[in-house]
């Protein structure tokens, strides 16, 4: 025997630096069913015809999914009103980011997001051996120009998601305008509009038209949110037809199940669902917001399913609330991995969730 160390089989340089990626938690020890207000899940779930088209699907779950999907590809462009050859579709929006890092950055790259951007954007840009620059959210929202200061030669690709996760701020259709026309055009830029269906403000705009004319943009969307089907895996970016064509040739042949494709075209047809899952969410962020604020705590102005708040006091602080609001059951995201330690985001639930996390922090509001 010698002293010299094993050979061990070594993931590639990088790997191991990229802190895991911790989800919103969905247990509390000892509470049987919890409100979980941590992912930013649809409140009422899926659809009903989301759900009979998910069930119908078991008579043929034997086969492999169309890899093209078709049907879902038509039903999205027509929906959207988008050419369905530019399309790409993910196991949810998230596989979208990973195949677009994959197929553009080499190592010593880099990617440009913003301070508070979503985290998944930064782990497949690791994971490429890319460098992740960050641009300061001073105002807790993307800023075009911190942006570009940003941007290098070894840029690939900017990545903004409007509304943003988790700060809920966006960006105008002018400063996502901006943005564009003063990036280089070998650089793409990514808009993540997973929460597009919640906006109400008339100055945010989709950006599939900027990107209907344009070689360097992606507009990513999800079923995750508006749909309720997050479960079920499913995203798509709106691409240049030469992103979509590079991107198919690595992507796994059937990324996206069964179920998934069939569910997602019903819940595309399911207007009423839509409505009402927009609805709540307008009702409720509003009530929410105010209620918050009222018992002393920031309350960020968000456009999404959720609100970002801000507990200043040294003692009522983020962690205090989040134990005392599991001790009632609830669960909420504590933000700390984005730089966040002092906030918590909490996902706009349905009215007796909305109800039991105003009169719990209420109460925590009211301890000593
Ligand atoms: C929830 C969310 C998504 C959606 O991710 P999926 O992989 O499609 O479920 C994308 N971007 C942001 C910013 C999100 O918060």
């Amino acid at each position: 025997m010698t002293d010299a160390p094993q050979a061990v089989p070594t993931p590639k340089p990088g790997i191991l630096d990229i802190a895991p990626y911790v989800g919103g938690k969905s247990r509390i020890e000892g509470v049987a069913e919890p409100m979980k207000l941590s992912s930013n899940e649809n409140a009422l779930g899926a659809g009903e015809k989301a759900r009979e088209a998910y069930a119908a699907a078991a008579g043929h779950i034997h086969m492999y999914p169309d890899g093209r999907a078709a049907r879902l590809r038509d039903a999205v462009a027509e929906h959207h009103g988008l050419e369905p050859e530019r399309l790409i579709f993910g196991n949810g929006s998230d596989e979208v980011f990973a195949l677009l890092n994959q197929c553009y950055l080499t190592p010593g790259d880099n990617i440009v997001t913003g301070q508070y951007g979503f985290l998944a954007y930064r782990i497949s840009a690791k994971a490429n051996q890319a460098e992740v620059k960050l641009a300061p959210e001073p105002g807790f929202k993307a800023e075009v120009d911190a942006i570009l200061e940003q941007v290098d030669e070894r840029t690939k690709l900017v990545y903004i998601s409007s509304p943003s996760n988790p700060t809920g701020s966006y960006n105008t259709a002018e400063e996502t305008r901006r943005l564009h026309q003063a990036l280089p055009p070998h650089v793409l830029l990514v808009i993540d509009e997973a929460y597009a269906e919640f906006v109400a403000e008339p100055d945010w705009e989709t950006s599939f038209p900027l990107a209907r004319d344009s070689d360097n943009i992606v507009v990513t969307r999800t079923f995750s949110k508006i749909h309720g089907l997050g479960g079920l895996r499913i995203g798509f970016g709106y691409a240049p037809l030469k992103v979509a064509e590079a991107v198919d040739r690595i992507r796994l042949p059937f990324n996206v199940s069964v179920p998934g494709l069939e569910a997602a075209v019903a819940a595309l047809g399911d207007e009423a669902h839509q409505k009402a899952s927009r609805e709540l969410v307008h009702a409720w962020r509003p009530r929410l917001t105010q209620a918050i604020k009222g018992f002393g705590f920031d309350v960020f102005p968000s456009a999404g399913n959720f609100v970002l708040v801000r507990f200043p006091d040294e003692t009522r602080n983020a962690a205090a609330a989040n134990d005392y609001l599991n001790s009632k059951g609830i669960i909420v995201r504590p933000v700390g991995g984005y730089g966040l330690p002092d906030c918590l985001r909490i996902t706009v639930g349905t009215e007796d969730q909305n109800r039991a996390v105003i009169d719990a922090l209420s109460e925590f509001a009211a301890q000593a």
